[in-house]
């Protein structure tokens, strides 16, 4: 996978590789999933949603240029596995999910593999995680219509962000950088994520 899928298309962090090779990504997916649980494609992980495409998990992971003492939220746990990456190169993930029967799964996994650097909720993440702000990286893995406002709010300065805005079809991957009180966007890939759901998201 990281040979094949990741380095020929640009991850080159060293981090970032280290935890796409050590995190077993097949603890991740439904058993009947297992054995294309390294393939180049997303995968079903039940409620209608999707683990990323690694490449995705890495290059979200790799954009956030963390040094590993951050704190970073994750908006949409899902099956846990980008929390899990995230945990190796930073010091600690809020990950935040709305459906609870996805969460209870990967804390399961959270507590089996010992990623005990990962703190979880159920909420709408679209409004962010006051409590805890700022975070110096955000990273948000389902697509929405708009960046919402609480999180660029509870982005550190400095700090990046990362998420798609789109359509329910495609959208395109946004780094937002938060730098000496200035935001500025860029986009960096055209993707396909399930939808954000939330105050700040899709309706339902
Ligand atoms: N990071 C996940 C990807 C899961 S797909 C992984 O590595 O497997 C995106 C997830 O976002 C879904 O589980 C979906 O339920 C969740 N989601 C959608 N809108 C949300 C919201 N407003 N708050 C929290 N989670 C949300």
């Amino acid at each position: 996978m990281v040979e094949e899928q990741l380095i020929p298309r640009g991850i080159v962090d060293p981090a970032t590789l280290a935890a796409m090779r050590k995190v077993p990504r097949h603890e991740f997916v439904e058993d009947a999933m297992r054995s294309k649980a390294y393939g180049d494609h997303p995968l079903p992980i039940g409620s209608g949603q999707t683990i990323s495409q690694p490449y995705i998990v890495a290059l979200m992971t790799q954009v956030l240029q963390l040094t590993g003492k951050e704190r970073v939220l994750e908006i949409g746990t899902g099956s846990g596995y980008q929390a899990a990456v995230l945990s190796q190169v930073c010091d600690r993930v809020y990950t935040i999910e709305r459906i609870d029967s996805l969460l209870v799964r990967a804390r399961k996994i959270f507590d089996r593999l010992r990623y005990l650097n990962i703190i979880s909720r159920i909420d709408d993440g679209t409004t962010g995680w006051a409590d805890e702000a700022p975070f110096a990286g955000i990273l948000v893995t389902a697509g929405g219509p708009e960046i919402p406002k609480p999180l660029v709010d509870q982005l550190s300065d400095p700090g990046r962000m990362v998420i798609p805005v789109g359509d329910q079809n495609m959208q395109e991957l946004k780094l937002v950088q938060k730098q000496d009180g200035e935001i500025s966007i860029r986009t960096i890939e055209y993707v396909r994520f399930v939808n954000l759901i939330g105050s700040y998201g899709w309706s339902g």
